[in-house]
C-alpha cells in the first residue's frame, strides 16, 4: 500500500513509498484512509524543522488530520465497518504523569508523550493503518470530507474551553468581543466557534482578496485587513499566527479583565524589540492573562465534532480551498498564496 513517508531532519525527504499491510492485532480498527489535511506542522516536517521518527526507525509516515472509513472493527469496540472516524493525535507518556494518568495528554508535564504523524509515532497518511479504539472519534457519516477539519477543530475547542475556564476566575465575566488574529483554518475556526458562542467576532488577516473576508462576513464578524482600528479592546485574543509582531501586539491590545489565548507557534532565534515594562503593568493592572495551547484530549474531539455538526456545510466547504487528488500528493505540500485549509484525499468520502 502507499503511504507518505518523510525523514524527520532532513529537508526535502517527503515521499510516496510502498509500505506493507498494517499487521493485525485483534484489538484495533483497521481504517481506509479517506482524507488527510495538511498543515503548518506537515510543512515544518517536511522542511526537516520538526518530527521524530520512531525509535529504531529513520522514515516516519506523516498525517495527523485524518479522516478514515472502518475495514475492520473488533466486535463489542462500538464501531462497525463503514463508520467514518478521525483518529486522536497524541498518545499519553508512558510514565504517566498526573495528566496523562487523567485522560489529559494534551497538558502532559514531561514531554514524553508521542503524536501520530509527528512525535515517534507513524501518522495517518498511509492508504490502510490500524487505530486504537480509545484513540478513535465517529464522525458523521453526512460530513463527507469536511470530517477531515476534526482535528483542527479540536485545537480550537480546547482554547475555548481553557478561555473559559480563566474567564471564569470572576464572577461577573461576561466577554462580548473576540479578536482572532490570522484567516487560516485555525483561525477561522476559532472565529467559528466564537460566534457559535454567540460572541462579537473580529479576524485580523493580511489577505485583502479571496475567501476570507466573506467567510468571516459571514459569521456576522468583522474582516480587518492589516490593521485593527485602535479603539478594539477585545475581550478575549486568540492569536493563530505565531507572527512575532502580532504576537507582541495583541498581548498589548487585550483589554482590562481579559484573556489572550496563544495558538500560533513561532520560531526562536528572532529577538524583538518589545517593552517589557509596559507588557508586565498591563497584565498586572489589567488583570490580563495570557497563556498557551497545544494539542487536544478526547472531551475536546467530542466538543469539536459537535461544533462541526452544528455548523453551516457550506461554510465549512469554503474553508477546504484545495482537494489534491493522492496521485498529485507533492501539491499539497506546496503551499499557495489562495489556500485555507489543503486536503489530500485518499479515497472518495461520500
Ligand atoms: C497538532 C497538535 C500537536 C502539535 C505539536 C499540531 O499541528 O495539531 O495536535 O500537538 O502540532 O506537535
Amino acid at each position: 500500500m502507499k503511504a507518505i513517508t518523510v525523514m524527520p531532519g532532513t529537508p526535502a525527504s517527503v515521499q510516496l513509498d510502498e509500505r506493507p499491510e498494517p499487521a493485525a492485532d485483534g484489538q484495533s480498527l483497521l481504517v481506509e484512509a479517506l482524507a488527510l489535511g495538511i498543515c503548518g506542522t506537515d510543512r515544518e516536517i517536511v522542511s526537516g524543522a520538526y518530527g521524530w521518527p520512531p525509535p529504531g526507525r529513520q522514515r516516519l509516515v506523516l498525517g495527523h488530520e485524518s479522516l478514515g472509513r472502518v475495514l475492520e472493527a473488533p466486535a463489542g469496540s462500538g464501531f462497525t465497518p463503514g463508520d467514518h472516524v478521525v483518529g486522536i493525535v497524541r498518545r499519553k507518556d508512558p510514565v504517566p504523569c498526573p495528566a496523562c494518568a487523567a485522560g489529559e495528554w494534551d497538558m502532559c508535564r514531561n514531554g514524553q508523550y508521542t503524536e501520530r504523524g509527528i512525535k515517534a509515532l507513524d501518522g495517518y497518511g498511509a492508504e490502510r493503518y490500524r487505530l486504537e479504539i480509545d484513540y478513535a472519534v465517529k464522525v458523521d457519516r453526512g460530513l463527507g470530507l469536511l470530517g477531515v477539519l476534526l482535528e483542527p477543530a479540536t485545537i480550537l475547542a480546547k482554547a475555548w474551553d481553557h478561555i473559559d475556564r480563566i474567564g471564569h476566575r470572576t464572577k461577573s465575566w461576561s466577554p462580548r468581543s473576540v479578536l482572532v488574529t490570522g484567516a487560516g483554518p485555525v483561525g477561522l475556526l476559532a472565529a467559528l466557534l466564537g460566534h457559535q458562542r454567540g460572541h462579537e467576532i473580529h479576524v485580523l488577516d493580511l489577505a485583502e482578496s479571496g475567501p476570507k473576508p466573506a467567510l468571516v462576513r459571514d459569521l456576522a464578524g468583522t474582516y480587518h485587513a492589516h490593521r485593527l482600528p485602535d479603539d478594539l479592546a477585545p475581550d478575549i485574543v486568540i492569536e493563530c499566527t505565531g507572527a512575532l509582531t502580532v504576537v507582541a501586539d495583541v498581548m498589548r491590545q487585550a483589554s482590562v479583565d481579559g484573556v489572550v489565548c496563544l495558538t500560533g507557534v513561532s520560531s526562536s532565534g528572532h529577538p524583538l524589540p518589545f517593552d517589557f515594562g509596559s507588557f508586565n503593568r498591563n497584565m498586572v493592572l489589567g488583570n490580563v492573562v495570557t497563556f498557551g495551547t497545544v494539542n487536544a484530549n478526547k472531551r475536546h474531539y467530542e466538543m469539536g465534532a459537535e461544533a462541526l455538526a452544528r455548523a453551516d456545510r457550506g461554510w465549512l466547504s469554503r474553508m477546504i480551498t484545495r482537494v489534491v487528488p493522492l496521485e498529485r500528493w507533492q501539491e499539497a505540500f506546496q503551499g499557495r498564496p489562495e489556500d485555507i485549509k489543503v486536503v489530500l484525499q485518499f479515497a472518495e468520502a461520500a
